[in-house]
């Protein structure tokens, strides 16, 4: 068993470091704030008040943050501190160009690294079954796998550093694009008179057929789990949602990629957004689309 360090116990930092101690690793975590450090010491969660403290012995250090800036801070932070070989692992949802400087940083260090990114949401993390998507050499990818596994019941290795960023943000943005346009589907159905489960009926088994619609359907009734049955708690919030659209933009800028759809649908959940509604579940747009449709 391993000796981790785990940086940042929020909303999925918190019950992933608390599975890695249910799998028998020692885990001493650290977050900026005190609610989250005290949730993460509940849960067998080794607490101190530095991350430079954290990593001082650890075999494996992983992070959990916000964004690309508060990443590159704390591993610039704890490189100097942390032993010989330590592997570093992020699972944050960041840009690509952050991630590879991060890898960067870390090869300067002579450390394997990796950047695992994951897709199940809270759910996912409380209950061990995120995947994870991961870029970083093949060793790295090797070294970290067993431990992602304590977290997750699917790792795939997408490729070179940052791969794992790339594959969330692409995914994200079919994601976003895909919700906005079933939801189009049902809005328009309902003006034209269909009924809900009927449009559901035939689109679920059609070539409308998509994930938006057959898991998460944004109006309530057809898939009795999905957050419109919920009044749209989240699941995946669509502030989320906007951050993971806003890398993928981000990241086709400074490729050169074409995604006007992306583009689009960025600006639709900024604009939800703004009207406040932040914290509802993505799917929630589809109270946008009415909107609109009123004014
Ligand atoms: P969160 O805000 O709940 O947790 C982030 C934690 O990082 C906070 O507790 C914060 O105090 C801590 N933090 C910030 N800067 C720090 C620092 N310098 N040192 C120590 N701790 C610091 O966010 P979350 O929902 O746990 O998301 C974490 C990451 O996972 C994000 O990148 C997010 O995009 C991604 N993600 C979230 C979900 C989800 O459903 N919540 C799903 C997939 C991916």
């Amino acid at each position: 068993m391993a000796n981790i360090a785990f940086i940042g116990l929020g909303n999925m930092g918190g019950p992933m470091a608390a599975n890695l101690v249910k799998a028998g690793h020692k885990v001493t975590g650290f977050d900026l704030v005190e609610a989250s450090r005290e949730a993460a010491k509940a849960k067998g969660v080794s607490i101190v008040h530095h991350a430079a403290d954290a990593v001082k012995t650890a075999e494996i250090v992983i992070t959990m943050l916000p964004a690309g800036k508060h990443v590159l801070s704390v591993w610039k932070e704890v490189m100097p501190v942390v032993g010989k070989n330590t592997l570093m692992i992020d699972c944050s949802t960041i840009d690509v160009e952050s991630a590879r400087h991060a890898h960067g940083q870390a090869a300067l260090a002579k450390l394997p690294s990796v950047d695992a990114p994951v897709s199940g949401g809270t759910g996912g993390a409380t209950n061990a079954t995120l995947t994870f998507m991961c870029g970083g050499e093949e060793a790295a990818f090797a070294a970290a796998k067993p431990i992602l596994e304590a977290m997750g019941k699917k790792i795939v290795h997408c490729g070179g550093a940052g791969a794992g960023q790339a594959a969330k943000i692409c995914n994200n943005m079919i994601l976003g694009i895909s919700m906005i346009a079933v939801c189009e589907g049902f809005t328009l159905g309902e003006k034209l008179g269909l009924s809900h489960q009927a449009l559901f009926d035939v689109a679920s088994t059609s070539s409308g057929q998509c994930w938006s619609l057959t898991t998460y359907c944004p109006v309530p009734g057809p898939v009795p789990t999905s957050p419109a049955n919920n009044e749209y708690k989240p699941g995946f919030a669509a502030a989320l949602m906007l951050k993971d659209l806003r890398l993928a933009q981000e990241a086709a800028k400074s490729s050169g990629a074409t995604t006007p759809l992306g583009g689009h649908a960025e600006s639709i959940y900024e604009a939800f957004e703004k009207e406040g509604h932040g914290g509802t579940d993505f799917s929630g747009i589809i109270h946008y689309l009415r909107m609109m449709a009123k004014t």
